[in-house]
C-alpha cells in the first residue's frame, strides 16, 4: 500500500514450534490509525509483539518502506515504533515522572524531552498532578495513561495499543479514546490498535482488520467493517 507508515504482508509468528500467525496482510496509513478485531486467542497481542520482535517472526514488515522484519526490539523503538503492552507494563514503584522519563531514554535531546514531558501532561493534566506519586497507586486508568504517555516521550511515528480499554469504567475509556483521536489528529501519530471493544476502535479507526485464527479473515475501511454483517453480529452486537 502507498502512503502506509506501516506495511505488513505475509507475516508468521511462533511460539516456539507453534505457529499463531499464518500470513497476515495489512496496513496503516500514514497518519492514520488501524484498528486489529478479533476473537479471544486470534493473534491480535501476537501481532503486535511480533511487530516489535518480541516474538519469533517471518514475513515482510515495512516501516515508511523500510524492512525491519531482521531488526531487534530496541532498534525497532528507535525508529519510532512505541508499544503500550497489554497490563500496561509501567513500573509500579517508580513514580509518574521517573516512568515517564524512562519513556524518554532511546531519545538524545534532553530540552526537547522536556517540552514532550509538557505536552503529555497537556493532554493528561490528570497525570500532571499526580507526578511524583508512585505508578503503583493511580487507578487503572491512570495507569493506562501513564503508559500511553511514557510511549508518547519517545515521540513514536507509530503507537500500537494493546487493549487500552481492558478492565476500565466505560466514562474512563471514553475519556481515554477522545484522548487517543486528538493525539492522532493534532500530533499526526499513527496508531495501530487492538482492541475488544470493536464498536469503540472502528470509530477510531481509518482501517480496520479482522484475526481469525491468525488469518486475515476481513480488511479494508472502518466503515466498511463497521457495515459488514459478520463483523455487527460477531462484535458490535446488533
Ligand atoms: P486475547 O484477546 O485473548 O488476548 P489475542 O487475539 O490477543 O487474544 P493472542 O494472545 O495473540 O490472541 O494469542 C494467539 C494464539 O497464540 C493463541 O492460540 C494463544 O494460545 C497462543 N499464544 C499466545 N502466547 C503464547 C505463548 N507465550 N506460548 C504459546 N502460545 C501462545
Amino acid at each position: 500500500m502507498s502512503g502506509a507508515i506501516l506495511d505488513v504482508r505475509g507475516l508468521d509468528a511462533f511460539y516456539g514450534p507453534i505457529q499463531a500467525l499464518f500470513g497476515l496482510d495489512f496496513a496503516v496509513p500514514a497518519g492514520g490509525v488501524t484498528a486489529l478485531l478479533g476473537a479471544n486467542g486470534a493473534g491480535k497481542t501476537t501481532t503486535l509483539r511480533a511487530l516489535s520482535g518480541l516474538v519469533r517472526r517471518t514475513g515482510d514488515i515495512r516501516l515508511r518502506g523500510r524492512p525491519i522484519a531482521g531488526l531487534s526490539t530496541e532498534a525497532i523503538a528507535r525508529l519510532g515504533v512505541a508499544h503500550v503492552p497489554d497490563g500496561r507494563g509501567t513500573f509500579t514503584d517508580l513514580t509518574v515522572d521517573e516512568n515517564l522519563r524512562l519513556g524518554a531514554h532511546v531519545r538524545s535531546d534532553r530540552s526537547a524531552a522536556r517540552r514532550d514531558l509538557d505536552r503529555v501532561f497537556g493532554y493528561f493534566p490528570r497525570l500532571a498532578e499526580r507526578r511524583r506519586q508512585q505508578a503503583g497507586t493511580l487507578s487503572g486508568g491512570e495507569q493506562q495513561m501513564l503508559a500511553i504517555s511514557r510511549a508518547l516521550m519517545m515521540r513514536p511515528a507509530l503507537l500500537m495499543l494493546d487493549e487500552p480499554s481492558f478492565g476500565l469504567a466505560p466514562l474512563v475509556v471514553a475519556d481515554i479514546f477522545r484522548i487517543l483521536a486528538a493525539i492522532n489528529r493534532d500530533d499526526g501519530v499513527a496508531m495501530l490498535i487492538v482492541e475488544q471493544n470493536a464498536a469503540l476502535a472502528l470509530d477510531l479507526a481509518d482501517e480496520a482488520v479482522l484475526i481469525e485464527t491468525g488469518r486475515t479473515a476481513l480488511s479494508g475501511a472502518a466503515q466498511r467493517l463497521r457495515a459488514d454483517d459478520a463483523v455487527r453480529r460477531a462484535y458490535l452486537g446488533y
